[in-house]
């Protein structure tokens, strides 16, 4: 490891940067809490415009919602039974953006099942082509008659095209972007308390990698805490009582071979009629997904109950999926910012509440993190009397290079700052969304990797 690379960014590097945090330097510009999709989107906009900021997220980069989600980058159809059709039309242009942008998303084509738990025949070809129209290419859909490859209470589909990614690796990639253009990114990192003083602010967080506390200094704090973000609202503002609400939805992944399906399939429940998708990535089929509210936004609980609803949703086209055929779950809570009894009817869009040098993001989708940043580095821009440059920006411009084996996995640790064996069995290289064994046959040599570099084994443990 050379010490004059400039790019590294591992274990080391992040203790250095919590050491050099004494006395009364260095103000930060902004302090980001929350390295999800939303705070490493904002970290990146924020540093291509010069502004010194400070990321702190207390688990590993995208370890919250982010690593939780469908992993679709789309513009939702079915938001335009809810004729959300603004908030479509803003999500597809930003699918084709990062379509011809980044190889990390890739184009996916799904069949949307008619039967009688569907809408009609009628309404999907109408959805299909409005959806087609506000993602800027006109097309008639057409119906395929069902040739036998489905169970005879499915009289056919639509296809629609739409894209996917792992959300996870967006994290890591706008993060690292951030980090290479001079921005602080810690994770590991817990935000305890926030003091207001004069024209600053004082962040308490703990380190959580050595167990100590320390304090950052900032300007303007940007609340990027996804699911928590209500709860960081409080740490500055005890009175807030902002109408965030919380939804789990959770997922299960099954062999693909168990399924054998090409294409993504979008189906109606037949218990409840919510809308669920069936996605084919590779040697597994991510299933998913449920969508009901919980009091915290640490339950990430998968619950037995929920399991069991996808389950039995998902055997009506493939008869006697069971328990044993799942070879991993995985829950998510969502931040929706509304009123109703009804999870599903609460918009997914953002909503940004400034109150004088703190910026709350309350909800938002994986797909549109880029026009959360813009809008957010907009009104920073203006409150701080700060000039930004926002136009065609955030820019992921970090691509890890292509290896394999040992050396990726030394990259990740030095490069991409990855500290314990799930960094990048779950998150970096998201294994369990991709494989059969969830990462399990190279887990020893992941742990082998990182206990390599004796003066991250020493950071890691702490003083003998
Ligand atoms: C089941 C499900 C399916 C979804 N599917 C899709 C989809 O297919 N496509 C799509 O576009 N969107 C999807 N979404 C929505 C999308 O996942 C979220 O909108 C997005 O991930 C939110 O990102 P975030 O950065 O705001 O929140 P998070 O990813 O949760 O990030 C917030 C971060 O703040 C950190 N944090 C919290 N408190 C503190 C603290 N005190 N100190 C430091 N850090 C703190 C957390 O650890 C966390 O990492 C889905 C969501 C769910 C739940």
């Amino acid at each position: 490891m050379g010490t004059t690379d400039k790019s590294m960014f591992d274990l080391r590097k992040r203790c250095e940067w919590i050491d050099s945090f004494s006395g009364n330097e260095p103000v930060f510009d902004v302090a980001i809490i929350g390295g999800g999709i939303t705070g490493a989107g904002i970290a990146n906009i924020l540093a291509s415009n010069g502004i010194k900021c400070v990321l702190l997220e207390k688990g590993d980069f995208g370890s919250g919602t982010s690593s939780g989600s469908s992993k679709l980058i789309h513009g939702g159809i079915r938001y335009l039974a809810n004729l959300e059709v603004r908030e479509v039309r803003d999500l597809l242009h930003e699918r084709n953006y990062l379509l011809s942008h980044t190889e990390i998303v890739r184009p996916m084509n799904f069949r949307i099942l008619v039967d009688q738990y569907s809408w009609k025949r009628g309404t999907l070809w109408l959805g299909i082509f409005v959806y087609n129209v506000l993602s800027g290419h006109v097309s008639f859909p057409r119906f395929v008659k069902n040739g036998g490859e489905m169970p005879v209470s499915v009289s056919g589909y639509f296809n629609y095209m739409d894209a996917f990614t792992d959300d996870t690796k967006m994290v890591i990639y706008n993060i690292v972007s951030a980090v290479r253009k001079g921005s602080v990114c810690l994770n590991y990192s817990t935000v305890k308390e926030i003091a207001r003083e004069e024209n600053l602010v004082r962040i308490r967080f703990t380190d959580e990698i050595r167990h100590k506390d320390s304090e950052v200094k900032a300007r303007f704090v940007i609340n990027a805490g996804g699911p928590w973000a209500g709860k960081i609202s409080r740490m500055y503002d005890p009175e807030f009582s902002g109408s965030l609400k919380l939804s789990k939805g959770i997922h299960i992944v099954v062999s693909s071979e168990r399924i054998g399906i090409k294409d993504s399939i979008v189906l109606r429940s037949h218990i409840d009629g919510r809308q669920m998708f069936i996605i084919p990535r590779g040697e597994v089929t991510i299933i998913g997904t449920t969508d009901r509210f919980v009091r915290s936004p640490d339950d990430f609980m998968v619950d037995s109950e929920d399991v069991e609803y996808i389950l039995e949703s998902a055997r009506r086209l493939f008869p006697g999926l069971s328990y044993s055929d799942i070879t991993y779950s995985y829950a998510g809570i969502r931040p929706l910012y509304g009123e109703s009894d009804d999870p599903g009817s609460i918009s997914r869009g953002f909503v940004i509440k400034t109150e004088g040098n703190f910026i709350n993001i309350y909800g938002g989708k994986l797909t549109n993190f880029r026009s959360v940043s813009r809008k957010v580095a907009t009104i920073y821009g203006k409150t701080a009397g700060r000039r930004m440059n926002v136009r065609n920006l955030p820019v992921i411009d970090y691509r890890r290079p292509e290896l394999s084996g040992k050396d990726l996995y030394r990259y990740e640790r030095d490069y991409e700052c990855a500290i314990f064996p799930d960094d990048i069995i779950v998150r970096r290289e998201a294994y369990p969304f991709n494989l059969k064994d969830r990462g399990d046959s190279v887990k020893p040599l992941i742990a082998e990797i990182l206990n390599e570099n004796s003066e991250m084994v020493n950071l890691r443990n702490g003083p003998v």
